[in-house]
């Protein structure tokens, strides 16, 4: 069962609970940590109620469910058009539709899906954020770059993109902007164990912004979930991406398939 309107409301209250006092304990403003609410699995009305309750940005994993769920513009309570991000990896057939359904994609791994993002951005005319996701836990099964191959890959990917100005535009990829990594922590149901990939993962995104050029605007770390987001924030997520606080259990035996626009 979906929750209620009001349900969704109580949720919010107890995890903005968590997140202030996960900012109070990092000595961070509120303000610096994104919530991304993630409604894989849930239809349109849950994402109706979220919006009614402040939320401005939603995560979905895979692209179908972002197009059924976002491919209409939505207004945020603030006036602002409701953000789309892609989360999950994305096959590169489906490249293209993230693109445009999407602002910003969390879960980039390589070169040529950067190439490939360029060319539909810019037949778009649009200007897409991305971040490259690292498999910082070290687990087969989740997807992103080795840890061991991260650096080596924003080196090149550095050469390849050319001079770039400040806001992070560059010459070979003018309608992307690197925003930053991301990563999931280690599904162990300990939040502790995930620190030191998080910890890692902020290390190297500090040493690729302060660099510059490509990476002006690299400034962006995306990691903590329902489990673990106390700990991501102390050590310096900038959006933490959040489905089971907010939207309860995912029903995976009923895949949201159907248009509900
Ligand atoms: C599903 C998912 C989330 C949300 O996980 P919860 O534990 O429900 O908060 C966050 N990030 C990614 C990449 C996901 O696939």
């Amino acid at each position: 069962m979906e929750f209620t309107l009001d349900e969704m409301r109580v949720h919010l209250a107890t995890l903005e609970a968590r997140i202030a006092e996960a900012c109070k304990i990092a000595g961070r403003s509120r303000e610096s940590v994104k919530l991304v609410w993630v409604s894989k699995f849930h239809p349109a009305e849950a994402v109706e109620n979220a919006i009614s309750l402040g939320a401005t940005d939603f995560g979905e994993n895979r692209v179908q469910e972002a197009e059924l769920k976002f491919s209409e513009p939505r207004m945020a309570k603030d006036g602002s058009r409701v953000r789309c991000h892609v989360i999950g990896p994305v096959q590169s057939n489906k490249l293209k539709k993230a693109a445009i359904v999407a602002d910003c994609i969390h879960s980039i791994a390589s070169i040529e899906a950067v190439e490939k993002l360029e060319k539909v951005c810019a037949a778009q005319d649009k200007t897409l954020d991305i971040l490259f996701q690292i498999n910082a836990g070290e687990e087969e099964t989740k997807s992103g770059l080795d840890v061991h191959e991260a650096e080596a890959f924003l080196n090149q990917l550095a050469e390849k993109a050319g001079t770039a100005s400040a806001d992070g535009k560059s010459e070979n990829f003018p309608h992307l902007r690197f925003r930053g990594l991301m990563t999931i922590g280690k599904n162990t149901g300990v939040a502790e164990d995930s620190r030191e990939c998080f910890a890692f993962l902020r290390n190297l995104q500090q040493k690729f912004f302060a660099k510059g050029g490509a990476f002006a605007k690299f400034d962006q770390l995306s990691m903590g979930m329902t489990g673990d987001l106390e700990v991501a924030i102390e050590e310096g997520s900038t959006m933490i991406r959040v489905g089971t606080a907010l939207f309860g259990e995912r029903d995976y035996s009923k895949p949201v398939n159907d248009p509900v626009l």
